[in-house]
């Protein structure tokens, strides 16, 4: 009897041991399932992956979030935000008139991207303007159409570029612009929807993610693993021999550079999609790529590009009193240049001369 009851304790033992077993497996087996999400939105394609037991839900309210943001911010969007503003709906001499209602206002999603940016505008000394619409639609970049704008033209459109202009008021949630005064926000667009994808995804208890948003990158926690993700950075110059891989956990890896949109003109010469808005023209300041690594997509987005205006020695300057974010920058000559804090987790790649930029200038 006494045996049989022992049998009988055995079998059921190993029976609950092994449906423990079989349960903590396919738990981790369903945290490690990879769910993607392909999109078409802002002018580009975005690779959404992310893991986990409630990541599939999840990436569907991404992709509507994205299109909802894409209505609100996209210049070209009939009825978004920003194509109300730019028809002058939020103009100062329509204000004066009284034309707008309250319910007639911005979304806060657009309210809070044009503060991001008019703070950044400031921090940057001008450098990242959201106002040079007028500038980039004469050189054609909004529509394909592509030109060298007369001097006179470009120096006529300039007069409406000035960020300090947009006044911004917090109570009514609601934006004012001088009239003729045209918004881009194309600099900051895709950083901000990081943010709001990743905040959506670790809502909904995802732990592990990472949003491809035409090359812009940002990553929720780390890889279902534990280790980094591993980022690459693109060759500016074409080729196919990247830049270097960077690990990051928890982090936005966001890059501009003059590759990643140009024409070449009837001179010859190469004409890039980020303008230096003390001049109107294509920013000529010797760097090809400018990559931002940072906990805030839009602080990442807005400086890749205002930091690509300013050119190395600026940007240089500008990271050692800003210390919370990191770079890698990529000149004209082919040299790639990183910050300190990225000591560790960038990898150069081969055939590539980088040198590290030290925390303090030493003198
Ligand atoms: P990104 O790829 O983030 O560097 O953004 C570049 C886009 O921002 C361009 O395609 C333009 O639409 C816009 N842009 C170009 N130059 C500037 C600038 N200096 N400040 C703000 N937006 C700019
Ligand atoms: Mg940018």
């Amino acid at each position: 009897m006494r045996r049989r009851i022992f049998a009988i304790s055995v079998v059921a033992v190993v029976l609950l041991g092994s449906t423990i077993f079989l349960t903590v497996m396919s738990e981790q087996r369903k945290a490690q399932t990879a769910y993607m999400k392909d999109l078409f939105a802002m002018d580009t394609f975005f690779t959404l992956q992310a893991y986990g037991p409630g990541a599939e839900g999840a990436l569907e309210l991404c992709a509507r979030r994205v299109q909802e943001l894409e209505n609100r911010l996209s210049v070209t969007v009939e009825g978004s935000d920003i194509r109300r503003i730019n028809q002058g709906l939020f103009s100062d001499e329509e204000m004066a008139d009284a034309k707008i209602d309250a319910d007639a206002g911005i979304a806060e999603d657009t309210f809070l991207l044009i503060k991001a940016a008019r703070e950044l505008g400031e921090e940057t000394e001008g450098a990242l303007d959201i106002t040079l619409y007028p500038v980039l639609r004469e050189w054609g970049f909004t529509t394909g159409d592509y030109k060298v704008p007369d001097e006179e033209v470009l120096w006529e459109l300039l007069q409406k570029v000035d960020y300090t202009k947009i006044q911004l008021d917090e109570e009514r949630q609601s934006v004012l612009v001088p009239a003729g005064t045209e918004l881009d926000l194309g600099a900051v667009a895709k950083g901000y929807t990081g943010d709001c994808l990743t905040e959506l995804l670790k809502e909904r208890g995802v732990t592990s993610a990472m949003l491809d948003l035409g090359g812009n990158i940002q990553v929720l926690g780390a890889k279902p693993d534990g280790t980094p993700w591993r980022i690459a950075v693109k060759d500016p110059f074409g080729g196919s021999k990247m830049i270097g891989v960077l690990e990051v956990v928890d982090k936005a890896v966001i890059t501009s550079g003059s590759y990643e949109r140009y024409f070449v003109g009837e001179d010859g010469k190469d004409y890039w999609h980020i303008l230096d808005p003390s001049d109107g023209y294509p920013a000529d300041s010797g760097l090809v790529s400018v990559t931002v690594v940072g906990e805030s997509g839009v602080k990442c987005d807005g400086l890749s590009t205002a930091l690509f205006v300013m050119g190395k020695d600026r940007a240089v300057e500008f990271w050692r009193q800003h210390p919370e974010f990191e770079m890698i920058l990529v000149t004209e000559d082919g040299k790639v240049y990183f910050t300190q804090g990225l000591e560790d987790s960038f990898e150069c790649g081969k055939g590539w001369l980088a040198e590290e930029i030290p925390e303090s200038s030493g003198d």
